[in-house]
């Protein structure tokens, strides 16, 4: 299978609209600095396409990446989707606000996953109406919403086998309720090939970890690389364990001689200074072995 990494960056994107920091700066000056919001695709054959995570650059995204209706193939109704299906990890908006997109596709019913307290919390009901419930009564004629239960597989594309695996990074609230839904890791398998797409990891529990080994891919949360970088570059008092994603300089050591294929960072928030090239933290990733994702990224598993 082929990978396509859409965007790389978590919610802000880089850079942020409304920020100057030095990684913020570079990616205006070189447009190749620039990341987009976390998504990717998965195909076997170029043509069909599964997406997974639906943020707010998702239409741009598909365009500069060629996953665009042909008009040799669109026939009478001048439509074609290149997408066969969506997986989406949990609610957080640069996951999820995308999904809008799909309200036009007026003669496509994409079968569209997640947890099952995300399909609820994303498409409502009439009884308990809310703002997404409204994005899910313009969605609704066109995706088909389908509650996927944690260690379910589904096959797509005919060979793709997806599976949910629940994972820490959403707010556990007193009642044991995850706001706004839980959150899952999707492991994506063709044959004996195997990656896990996991943007937003909140630890790297050892079952976690167990689980990953002998994946030929990781691609995985990089959205900060010190626990208290909000701290000491922005100064908000909370850790990157509080926001629910593992430090990325604490990854780097754990998942060292673990058997997995390749490590490849994603997620990033415009703080985190690896994305600096030739900087001290990207050194150090580099020289564990484990790589940098980029906009545009394709990785052959
Ligand atoms: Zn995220
Ligand atoms: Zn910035
Ligand atoms: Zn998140």
């Amino acid at each position: 299978m082929e990978i396509t990494v859409l965007g790389t960056a978590s919610i802000g994107g880089v850079p942020e609209w409304d920020c100057t920091c030095p990684n913020c700066a570079a990616a205006r000056q070189d447009p190749r600095l620039r990341r987009t919001r976390s998504s990717i695709t998965a195909t076997l054959d170029g043509d069909m396409h599964v997406l997974f995570d639906a943020g707010h650059d998702l239409k741009t995204q598909l365009e500069s990446n060629g996953i665009v209706p042909r008009v040799e193939t669109a026939g009478e109704t001048f439509r074609e989707s290149r997408i066969d299906s969506v997986f989406l990890t949990h609610g957080h908006a640069d996951h999820t606000v995308g999904v809008a997109e799909f309200c036009t596709g007026k003669s496509f019913e994409l079968p569209l996953h997640g947890p099952p307290d995300l399909i609820d919390f994303l498409f409502g009901s009439e009884e308990t109406p809310n703002y997404f419930g409204e994005l899910g009564r313009l969605a609704r004629n066109y995706v088909i919403p389908i509650k996927l239960i944690q260690e379910k597989t589904v096959t797509r594309l005919g060979e793709l086998e997806i599976t949910g695996i629940e994972i820490p990074h959403t707010q556990v609230l007193e009642n044991g309720r995850k706001y706004p839904s839980s959150t899952y890791a999707y492991e994506i398998r063709h044959w004996d090939r195997r990656l896990v797409y996991a943007p937003d990891l909140g630890r790297l529990d050892p079952w976690f970890i167990d689980r990953l080994e002998g994946a030929d891919v990781l691609l995985m949360d990089a959205t900060f690389w010190w626990d208290n970088e909000l701290e000491r570059i922005s100064g908000i008092p909370i850790t990157s364990y509080k926001l629910g994603h593992v430090p990325q300089e604490e990854a780097v050591e754990i998942l060292k001689d673990r058997g997995i294929g390749r490590v490849i960072f994603t997620h990033f928030n415009h703080t985190n200074p690896s994305i600096l090239e030739n900087g001290d933290q990207r050194k150090i990733v580099d020289k564990a072995g484990m790589e940098t994702a980029f906009d545009g990224m394709k990785i052959k598993v």
